[in-house]
């Protein structure tokens, strides 16, 4: 019996023509297809400005830098998330403060936010867990009462929506993943959006060596050898290869979505009667991009723990993964910062309790029908 992966990329030939179309053009690094990407992603979110980078990790560390987070000041950041969203705060010498997240989808307490703000704070993080964004309405109250610049990772939440917005025109600054697991994907791969032209200008300019004019302009020839460093930059920009498998992606992204979305309702529909299992909210205000699909084991039910469980999936051929495991629980934050792990008892437990299942667009029913099977045989076969 083959397993099922827990994540596959969708790519097809329409990808892989676009990329061949590059590598036989002579062009490889940044270019025309980095900036067609560019401004149709800006276009499907609805944003003013979309700059194209190697990853969401660089885009978070450009969108802090942007908006102003430097030495020793604070950025609140939810604790169940990934290692990219924490790390790019300390990149800019900042201090990570950490929060807990609501029990029923998993995202940042807002009111936790709030009470974490301090005279140091200058910046929050948000996460769109799962491709489902948080309460942003609060969020977005509490900066702008305290002077704070809100950045959304978006890595799970391309394309998602809140309050009938796309997410990546919601808060200051959005940051998506092109990473080969995510929703679209370049393999390597992230961009910031924003609609602030400011902003946007910085975070170009710090994506490539803080030098005044790119490669393409360069090669076009106007004033051919010449440009100027105005500051300190990195080297963040995104080659042709990549954008234009992203361009390809970004065509077929409604029916990817329409597929994951179909199989969350599978799941939904197999195990809302499960006793066993606790599912993710889905909240009416949020279109989620349907990135994961976590289950929560309930003990009071089932007689295997949860890595027991993943153990038993995995048997079945069921490909599985946790998101995440909270920050604060890591070496690092925990030796840095003193966190203990009761400090964030909901994400404790919801840790402590969740399995990610597989769900992507290159998924068969018959695939989807074994997880289902899989899962709820955890509950038949194992109870108290
Ligand atoms: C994947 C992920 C990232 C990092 O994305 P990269 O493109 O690999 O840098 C950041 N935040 C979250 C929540 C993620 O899941």
């Amino acid at each position: 019996m083959s397993t099922i992966a827990f994540a596959r990329p969708d790519v097809g030939e329409a990808e892989i023509a676009a990329v061949v179309e590059v590598l036989r053009s002579g062009w490889l690094t940044t270019g025309e297809k980095a900036r067609q990407f560019e401004e149709r992603f800006a276009a499907a979110v609805g944003a003013r400005h979309a700059v194209a980078v190697s990853s969401c990790t660089a885009a978070l560390h450009l969108a802090l830098e942007a908006a102003g987070v430097g030495p020793d000041d604070e950025v609140i950041v939810p604790t169940m998330t990934f290692a990219a969203s924490a790390e790019v705060v300390r990149y800019l010498g900042a201090r990570p403060v950490l929060v807990d997240s609501l029990p029923g989808d998993h995202t940042l307490d807002p009111a936790a936010v709030d009470r974490a703000v301090t005279a140091a704070t200058r910046a929050i993080v948000t996460v769109d867990f799962a491709g489902q964004p948080p309460r942003l309405d609060a969020v977005m109250e509490t900066a702008r009462r305290r002077g704070l610049v809100v950045v959304d990772d978006a890595a799970h939440a391309f394309p998602a929506g809140y309050q009938g917005r796309a997410v990546g025109t919601i808060t200051d600054l959005t940051c998506f993943s092109f990473y080969a697991t995510k929703t679209l994907t370049t393999g390597e791969g992230g961009m910031v959006t924003t609609d602030r032209e400011d902003w946007a200008r910085r975070v170009r300019l710090m994506s490539l060596h803080g030098i005044s004019k790119d490669a393409w302009q360069r090669h076009r020839g106007h004033n051919g050898w010449y440009y100027e460093i105005l500051a300190p930059g990195f080297k963040y920009n995104l080659p042709d290869t990549a954008a234009a498998l992203g361009l390809a992606q970004l065509a077929r992204s409604g029916e990817m979505l329409a597929r994951r979305r179909e199989i969350a309702g599978r799941y939904h529909a197999a195990f809302a009667g499960q006793d066993h299992l606790e599912l993710l909210d889905v909240r009416p205000e949020c279109a989620p991009a349907w990135h994961l699909y976590v289950v929560r084991l309930r003990p009071e039910v089932l007689a295997l723990g949860r890595d027991e469980a993943i153990a038993e999936l995995a048997r079945r051929g069921v490909g599985t993964s946790v998101h995440f495991i909270p920050l604060h629980l890591h070496p690092y934050y925990r030796e840095t910062y003193g966190y203990r792990p009761e400090d964030f008892p909901i994400a404790l437990d919801l840790y402590q309790r969740s399995i990610s299942l597989p769900i992507y667009s290159a998924m068969t029913d018959a695939e989807v029908d074994r997880v289902i099977e899989a899962v709820v045989a955890l509950g038949r076969d194992h109870r108290r």
